[in-house]
């Protein structure tokens, strides 16, 4: 039987399990997804071997723990510095990002975009400002503060805190800031937000399940707008594929994995 499991902490709201577990049902495949709250980040892959996983989703607040203790690397995880996934092959443990290219996926539905406004900058916005970037598509990063723009400048983008910032127009606007994830925060000043939002054609909130404040007044300003729920399902089908070697099909682990959605 194989054995997965999501690592972090905490756990115990993640709905990565039922997703798992849904898709290795309809599958029939033998296997148990579980979830292990892991306190100290460094402890991540000693726990990894002992439960004999052969995989692993990590999240908050261990990513960067993940591609540090990983023996192998995709080339999209080394760019970003971050691992969500773990894939155990002949004794080597494997790392790889499905955060960005789930949320390439997820957005497929607004059709073609040119320009993008990021608001956040940590490991979520690093992703999903490098897979823009490698789509052709013009990025913009706009931060509370100064700390965490670094890796933005030094990657090319255009990169801006709450002080600096010059505003232009954006297609798309994205909030990868926890604003409004346990509180009805806005990630952004109001009145800047709404005169972007006038300039804008799409919204989309990588918090999921919540119509956020964000995209509250994405609606109100007749934005096409997402939440994260998409982006969570398929970074998680893309996750469940590399357990598999990629020898399954995507479309049928999201049939299942979608049930877990509809019956939350
Ligand atoms: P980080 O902690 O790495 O980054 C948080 C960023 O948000 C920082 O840039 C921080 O700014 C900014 N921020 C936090 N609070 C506020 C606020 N009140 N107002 C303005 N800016 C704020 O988080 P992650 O990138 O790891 O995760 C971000 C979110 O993405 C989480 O809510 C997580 O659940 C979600 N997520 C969703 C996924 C999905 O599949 N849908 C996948 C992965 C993540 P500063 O630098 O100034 O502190």
């Amino acid at each position: 039987m194989k054995l997965f499991s999501i690592l972090g902490n905490p756990v115990s709201h993640s709905i990565s399990p039922k997703m798992h577990n849904t898709a290795l049902n309809g599958l029939h495949i033998n296997g148990c997804y579980i979830r292990t709250c892991i306190e100290d980040g460094s402890t991540l892959l000693n726990k990894f071997h002992s439960l004999k996983l052969d995989g692993a989703n990590v999240t908050v607040p261990h990513k960067e723990f993940a591609y540090e203790l990983c023996d192998e690397l995709d080339s999209f995880a080394k760019q970003i510095g971050a691992v969500n996934t773990l894939v155990k092959k002949n004794n080597k443990v494997y790392g790889y990002n499905t955060d960005a290219p789930g949320f390439y996926k997820a957005i497929e539905s607004f059709g073609s975009i040119k320009t993008a406004l990021i608001l956040g900058a940590g490991g979520t916005a690093k992703a999903i400002a490098t897979i823009l970037k490698e789509k052709n598509i013009n990025v913009t990063v706009l931060n509370r503060s100064q700390n965490r723009l670094h890796y933005f400048y030094e990657n090319g983008f255009n990169a801006y805190s709450w002080d600096n910032f010059k505003p232009s127009s954006y297609e798309l606007i994205i909030n990868t800031t926890s604003a409004g994830l346990s509180d009805e925060s806005l990630p952004l000043d109001q009145d800047l937000l709404n005169t972007l939002m006038q300039k804008s054609q799409f919204a989309f909130d990588v918090i999921y399940n919540k119509k956020t404040p964000f995209l509250q007044k994405a609606a109100s300003n007749n934005l096409q707008y997402k939440d994260g729920a998409d982006m969570l399902l398929y970074q998680g089908v893309l996750a469940f594929n590399l357990f598999f070697d990629n020898k399954l099909d995507n479309d049928k682990i999201t049939k299942y994995m979608k049930k877990t959605f509809k019956t939350k």
